[in-house]
């Protein structure tokens, strides 16, 4: 910390970013971590490399949170990559870190590469945003509601609402101080969880109406095909929460979406819920990663090869 404090003291402008397809966890990361160091240091740019999803516009600061075009052509003496488990992770914004003097990367995924030159990872980390709520406190930055409110709402979603088993007491614990700090917990789950929009239940209704069900019952898969997405004029990002429907089924122990992406890949999402259930390893053979509960992959492949594909290497994760 004392190293990453001298850093900072001597950086001209500071980054902080973090992966494409932003979530939760990566929105409240970047937020909470850049409005802390803006107290302290001067020239620190938030940024994403793609558009937030409209369900974090609550978060006030959100409006403010750069593009990777306003800052590409910078160069930064002080490079933040949060809850990125690979450098590839930040999609185009890999450039920006790599024209940066000191790559910080701060993340809880196990299958993390120690890609900056400080890594601090911690796997037993419910979110980043867990992380980010010491590390904030070490440096001498104060917590204020809105940083709170942030680190919640990366700590409420990357959790599962507290219920995956990366929520310990100590996440419990650090949720209590949030809690003490002001948030607006009800605020907060309203705009997470009960503003959704007709469209949106009608689409889940169609996907739960299709969802496929192979290998005797233990895995459930979902196609997204753009046409769908375009038929009940839904962004892609608003899928998040499908695929951990088919996991809540009796007797599946793997659940997965197949959502096809502009660029006419694939992007897969695998979910479990069996300590024994690897998802992670699943998503590896498909050169993603994540985490053993929750992992995703992109692929080149056609719909119906990549749902081939994903059962037969399903085969040897689910239980007999
Ligand atoms: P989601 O299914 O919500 O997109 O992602 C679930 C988890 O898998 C997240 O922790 C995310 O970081 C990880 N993940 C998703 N897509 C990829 C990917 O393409 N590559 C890697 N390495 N991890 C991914
Ligand atoms: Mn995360």
């Amino acid at each position: 910390m004392n190293k990453l404090i001298e850093i900072a003291s001597n950086s001209n402008n500071i980054a902080v970013t973090s992966h494409v397809d932003p979530d939760g966890d990566s929105i409240g990361s970047i937020l909470a971590l850049g409005l802390a160091l803006k107290q302290k240091y001067k020239n620190v740019e938030i940024f994403t490399a793609d558009p937030l999803p409209a369900r974090y516009d609550f978060l006030v600061e959100s409006k403010y949170i750069k593009r990777y075009e306003d800052v590409k052509d910078k160069a930064f003496d002080l490079f933040f990559a949060l809850d990125c488990g690979d450098e590839n992770r930040l999609g185009k914004s890999i450039d920006v870190m790599k024209k940066s003097k000191t790559v910080v990367n701060i993340d809880h995924h196990i299958s993390n590469t120690q890609f900056g030159d400080i890594n601090i990872v911690n796997i037993n980390s419910s979110s980043t945003c867990e992380m980010i709520f010491s590390i904030i406190k070490d440096i001498g930055l104060t917590i204020d509601q809105e940083i709170a409110t942030c680190i919640y709402t990366g700590i409420v979603t990357d959790s599962g609402n507290f219920m995956y088993d990366n929520a310990t007491d100590k996440t419990h614990l650090i949720a209590a101080e949030l809690i003490r700090a002001n948030i607006d917990k009800q605020k907060i789950m309203y705009n997470l969880y009960q503003k959704k929009s007709i469209k949106n239940l009608r689409f889940l209704g169609y996907c739960l109406t299709n969802m496929e069900i192979e290998l005797d019952g233990h895995l459930a898969i979902f196609e997204i095909t753009s046409t769908l997405l375009d038929k009940f004029d839904i962004p892609s990002a608003d899928i998040e929460g499908i695929v951990n429907y088919g996991r809540d089924i009796d007797g599946v122990d793997i659940s997965v979406t197949i959502r096809e992406e502009s660029d006419s890949k694939l992007k897969l999402s695998f979910r479990s819920k069996h300590d024994d259930v690897d998802v992670r390893k699943l998503a590896e053979l498909f050169n993603g990663g994540g985490h053993k509960k929750a992992s995703g992959a992109t692929l080149n492949a056609s719909l119906d090869e990549a749902k081939a594909l994903i059962i037969e290497n399903a085969k040897q994760f689910i239980r007999r």
